[in-house]
């Protein structure tokens, strides 16, 4: 065990005095907060936190994630709030926690293992500084360590986590000694039995192997030095996971695992790695097919090396993997080589320093000519560009980083997009346009009568949704257009006296043909949407010498009701309401618009036939309707309240409200509101013409 002066020693090698005080700080605080809590093993709580930031100080971490490494639990175990650390220390110290204790939040248990990619993503997407994930590989690296004292049913439930979840993300960061070490104590805690089978063979074959190791270690020696060409040739052992991965998914038998020999020669330059790799291809014939470069070709968590392997003597194959010292410490170390101060020349921000990891990546990649996957794996994994949510089934959705509600509807099912009406986000009501984060879990709320909003489309992202809502309400359009041609139309025969029912199908059909349209619900949706005039089209239903003449507001038996969609609207100029003559203007896409029938704009064309067309209220109106209107009123303190509060007491809701200063002594008032029909209007005109300040009231009119 580590203790405080032993751990600030080992700082001494590279930080500052200062930064290493500042981390002795937080183990102070940190012992202070977790004070009378001891572990599983019986130490005190605070001996944890210092091994995490003892294997942090191993990879050469900046002081500040030290300090939070110290401070680690002290969100989650103790009653410190994250307002606290903030003050205590600063900013990024308390985001740093912060971020680790929701990362320790994630309900794992609940999601499926074939989900565990897109687990490692969101963990990943979650910690918005990546420092958070090396603290918690280091915590979780510490606890696999002392996972002996717990429950067998405790050790492999956080075994088995490790192996999906962390193991991979420390391979994705190219963190290689994590990656073994985690995998290594995960498989020994998944399979006791099995683990220490392995290992007592291996133990076994190793005493065989061990001559032949340091035969052919002694060859290529011997053969690097004659060839002057400096390199160390190191002895590699498998890992006891790595053979039982290859048992298992690849069926080998443990005597063709252990058969293999290999070796790593660590060499100064890229040029020598190359000339390394001539040499022992000259000293050995080399397996057809199983040379890799991953020196010109990176692998996408950026390890660097030349894989070779060979028929050694007696036919014995020998692997060899030749590198550099710094792709050495790449291979092992991953990003944490990057945030290491010997490589940097402190005090850079951390993300500046990734995002140089990132070019640095990119660069090497592009040398080599480029690869989408690459980027796309770097991108997406560092600096996510998607959030991963949780439907209440436990299921991750990636979505893009902005997405809504709406779109996480869109992405399970278009028919739940369709349906939507509001949602739950962490089991609280939200907007359906509030933005996710990752990690959180998402309900939506659905009516089978519900239907999209065109509001949407302001802040949906993803082409799913957009292209759901639009689709629907085309199709929503184009059916509302057909009932309405289909009343028109029947109105237009009525007025020749015969119904839609008299008519014989022939004579439908070749009235269809006849206009070159493709059904008869085509046509129904052409007059309305205004495109056809049911006028006409009734005419070529009758017979040529039935010379009837219609004229417009001859009789109206046509009626509005309110609710035929978006295929009937009421027109801005004029505010048509309830109770008010009104006339229907046919125009082509729009379908049709009501006016007022006094309304200026329809002056021209009001009695032609084929425009338009008088029409009715019908008496049973549920909507409510916009008005604009005009109020002139003396200045006085508090008079936009005044007249609003009137409006609301006269149960009509305002949309709009503004106001326009005339004089010294007026003002304009201009107001739209929701009304019921005239009477209502009526009555809120006369309350507000009641109150003293109000000289004028009229409807606007535009
Ligand atoms: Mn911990």
């Amino acid at each position: 065990m580590v203790s405080i002066h032993d751990f600030s020693c080992r700082l001494d090698s590279y930080l500052e005095p200062d930064q290493i005080n500042l981390v002795k700080r937080a183990y102070f605080y940190a012992e202070q907060a977790h004070d009378g809590q001891f572990r599983q093993t019986g130490d005190p709580y605070i001996t944890h936190p210092l091994a995490v930031a003892n294997i942090l100080a191993e990879m050469q971490m900046d002081h500040q994630s030290l300090m939070a490494a110290m401070l680690h639990d002290v969100i989650e175990d103790t009653g410190i709030g994250k307002g606290a650390l903030v003050t205590q220390f600063n900013d990024t110290v308390a985001d740093l926690v912060d971020g680790v204790s929701k990362l320790t939040h994630l309900e794992f248990e609940t999601v499926a293992e074939a989900q565990a990619e897109n687990f490692q993503k969101m963990a990943l997407a979650m910690a918005e500084d990546i420092r958070v994930i090396l603290i918690k590989l280091a915590d979780r690296l510490h606890n696999m360590r002392t996972l002996g004292v717990l429950s067998p049913e405790k050790r492999r439930r956080i075994a088995r986590e490790t192996l999906d979840l962390y193991a991979p993300i420390a391979n994705r960061l190219g963190m290689n000694d994590v990656r073994v070490e985690l995998e290594e104590l995960g498989f020994k805690a998944m399979h006791p039995m099995r683990s220490e089978r392995i290992a007592q063979a291996v133990r076994r074959a190793r005493g065989n192997r061990k001559e032949i190791v340091s035969q052919i270690q002694s060859v290529l020696s011997n053969f690097l030095e004659q060839e002057q060409l400096p390199g160390v040739v190191i002895g590699r052992e498998k890992h006891l996971n790595s053979i039982y991965q290859k048992m298992k998914v690849r069926g080998k038998s443990f005597i063709d695992i252990m058969d293999v020999y290999a070796f790593r020669i660590v060499t100064d330059s890229v040029d020598s790695c190359y000339r390394i790799l001539g040499v022992v291809h000259n000293l050995y014939k080399p397996v057809e097919g199983r040379f890799k470069d991953y020196i010109a070709i990176p692998k996408s968590n950026g390890y660097q090396s030349l894989h070779t392997t060979l028929f050694g003597m007696h036919g014995v194959p020998i692997e060899i993997q030749i590198r550099t010292r710094e792709m050495e410490e790449m291979a092992n170390s991953g990003i944490a080589a990057h945030w290491s101060y010997k490589s940097n020349e402190s005090n850079k921000h951390s993300h500046a320093r990734a995002r140089q990891w990132i070019k640095d990546l990119l660069e090497m990649q592009q040398r080599a000519g480029n690869s989408l996957e690459f980027i796309e794996n770097v991108k997406t994994e560092l600096f996510p560009h998607e959030v991963y949510v949780f439907t209440p089934k436990g299921v991750i959705l990636e979505l893009p980083v902005g997405a809504t509600p709406v779109d996480f509807a869109y992405a399970v099912h278009t028919d739940l997009g369709n349906t939507c009406v509001a949602c739950r986000i962490d089991r609280r009501l939200a907007p359906l346009s509030t933005t996710l984060q990752s990690g959180q879990t998402v309900e939506i709320i659905s009516a089978p009568s519900a239907r999209p909003n065109l509001a949407w489309l302001n802040f949906v992202l993803t082409g799913k949704a957009r292209g759901g809502i639009r689709h629907f309400l085309k199709h929503q359009k184009e059916s509302e257009a057909a009932s309405l041609g289909k009343r028109l139309l029947e109105k237009a025969l009525l007025e020749m006296d015969i119904s839609m029912e008299q008519l014989e199908p022939s004579q439908i059909n070749r009235t269809v043909e006849y206009i070159g349209a493709a059904s008869i619900d085509e046509v129904f949706a052409d007059i309305g949407l205004g495109k056809r005039m049911a006028y006409a089209i009734a005419r070529l239903f009758m017979d040529a010498d039935s010379n009837q003449q219609l004229e417009a507001g001859t009789t109206s038996n046509f009626t509005i009701k309110g609710t035929e969609g978006m295929i009937v609207s009421f027109a801005k100029c004029c505010h048509p309401i309830p109770g008010e003559p009104i006339i229907g203007h046919l125009s082509v896409g729009k379908g049709m618009v009501i006016h007022r029938e006094t309304c200026h704009n329809i002056k021209e064309i009001r009695t032609n036939p084929e425009k338009c067309m008088l029409v009715n209220w019908d008496e049973h109106i549920q909507r409510e309707f916009n008005v604009a209107l005009r109020i002139e009123v003396i200045n006085q303190r508090g008079i936009v309240a005044t007249i609003a509060t009137i409006v609301t007491a006269a149960d009509a809701n305002i949309e709009k409200i503004s106001i326009e200063e005339k004089d010294a002594k007026m003002s304009l008032i201009h107001m739209e509101i929701y009304i019921k029909d005239r009477l209502h209007l009526a009555r809120v005109m006369r309350r507000i013409r009641n109150n003293s300040a109000v000289n004028r009231i009229t409807r606007a009119k535009s």
